[in-house]
């Protein structure tokens, strides 16, 4: 299972800034070992295990982009109209070893190759036919509605580079350069476990101080997106000797072990301890809001080279998403031998005022809508208690107010993250 050593997630600062995070799970966690072959069909949300190098060029071909006349650019006049001859038709797919001559055209339809000597083609709207020759305006460029061999992709060159994450567009390029299968890390195998003696299974029996489980439901979720196969390990209750010998057991077979709950310092708080107890914990105090500290830690189980890492989320709904999407998602992009994810967010005006601590970043749930002028506005989630999972299922994604912020006013600029981007 992952190569963790018992110090790679130590820190000794007081908080610990977002970059700095990232920085640390780049330095100290390696991806696992494992690598499969898979058919293409199957590739999708796989991480590529080496660069994947074109084996022909795309396109193939010099080929024309439009339905037209193919000509040599040389023989244009550029005072006014050039009348050509008509010498030969050429449809997409057609063998053909047609060569143009001077003062003609050829016949020619989208994705046709491109005849012999042959440089620039004209659309059929922008001509004039009549009978056996073609006349042609002047103006138009060199290599003007052609698509040369190579230009998207010249063969040998990476298509694309070990650690992707393969979505659509990369298994339509691995198919356009004719390949049938692709070298993918192998699947991360990931645990998850609730805990509270107040947490019960939806649909169970429910008394009357219980709640119903979200949180498995949301990692699992969550842990699927992201291409984990995910262990369902139920509920554990607040008994420090029962969750050590579950933590215990689930390390085996297991790179990630990911529980809620627990992890602050009440009395009924037993994570830290059973962890402490069977490998070794630290605390990770994230400078970023919602999200109390989160625990990592590697746990071993019985045999000696049997370990995971361990995370332990709060156990609040809405803590445990953006500690999930800010914390657990790098952590489990660096396992699986994926490149780190550079987000983007985008900047759209805020429709209220908003203070801050300085020095942490902070995330605020908010739906986008069309102000008065016909530009996006965020608007906040009425409820921002860390535990109102209604303030995640009414908004669209969260606004990113970065460390140095401490207020925002109606009309500023803060960076929008969707839950898409966040969650992929
Ligand atoms: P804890 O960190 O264990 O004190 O939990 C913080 C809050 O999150 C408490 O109100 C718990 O009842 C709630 N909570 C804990 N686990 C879950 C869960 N799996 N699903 C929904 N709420 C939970
Ligand atoms: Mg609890």
């Amino acid at each position: 299972m992952a190569q963790l050593t018992d110090d790679c997630f130590a820190f000794s600062g007081p908080l610990l800034p977002l970059t700095d995070m990232e920085r640390l799970i780049g330095e100290r966690v390696a991806p696992v070992d494992g690598v499969e072959r898979v058919p293409l069909r199957l590739a999708r949300g796989r991480v590529t295990a080496d660069d994947v190098i074109a084996p022909v060029a795309l396109p193939p071909f010099d080929n024309s982009a439009v339905d037209g006349y193919a000509v040599r650019h040389a023989d244009l006049s550029a005072e006014g109209d050039t009348k050509l001859a008509v010498a030969g038709r050429l449809m997409a797919g057609a063998q053909s070893d047609v060569a143009i001559r001077p003062g003609e055209a050829i016949r020619i339809f989208t994705g046709a190759a491109m005849p012999a000597g042959a440089d620039t083609v004209f659309m059929q709207e922008d001509v004039t036919v009549d009978g056996d020759t073609v006349a042609v305006p002047k103006g138009l460029k060199r290599g003007a509605n052609s698509r040369f061999a190579g230009e998207d992709l010249p063969a040998g060159n990476v298509a694309l580079p070990a650690g992707t994450v393969l979505d659509a567009q990369h298994v339509a390029l691995a198919a356009a350069i004719g390949l049938t299968e692709l070298d993918v890390r192998r699947r991360l195998r990931v645990a998850i476990f609730s805990t509270g003696d107040e947490v019960v299974e939806p649909g169970g029996l429910r008394h009357g101080a219980a709640i119903y489980d979200a949180n498995r439901f949301l990692l699992a979720a969550l842990l699927e997106r992201l291409g984990a196969e995910v262990t369902d390990l139920g509920i554990l209750s607040d008994d420090p000797d029962g969750l050590a010998r579950a933590l215990k057991n689930s390390s085996a077979g297991h790179d990630l072990v990911v529980t809620s709950g627990g992890v602050s310092t009440g009395e009924a708080d037993h994570v830290r301890g059973a962890v402490e107890a069977i490998g070794s914990l630290v605390f990770w105090r994230i400078a970023i809001k919602p999200g109390r500290p989160v625990a990592m830690g590697v746990i071993r189980g019985a045999s000696h080279n049997e370990s995971a890492a361990f995370v332990g989320l709060p156990g609040n709904p809405v803590a445990v998403f953006v500690t999930f999407v800010r914390v657990v998602k790098p952590l489990l992009r660096r396992l699986s031998g994926a490149l780190p994810q550079t987000l983007h967010p985008l900047p759209v005006r805020v429709a209220f005022a908003y203070k801050k601590k300085k020095d942490r970043r902070e995330y605020v749930r908010v739906s986008l809508r069309r102000g008065v002028d016909g530009e996006l506005e965020a608007v906040k989630h009425p409820q921002d208690g860390a535990g109102i999972l209604t303030s995640l299922t009414e908004t669209d994604g969260l606004l990113e107010f970065a460390e140095d912020v401490t207020s925002v006013a109606p009309g500023d600029r803060v960076g929008f993250l969707s839950y898409a981007d966040l969650m992929n």
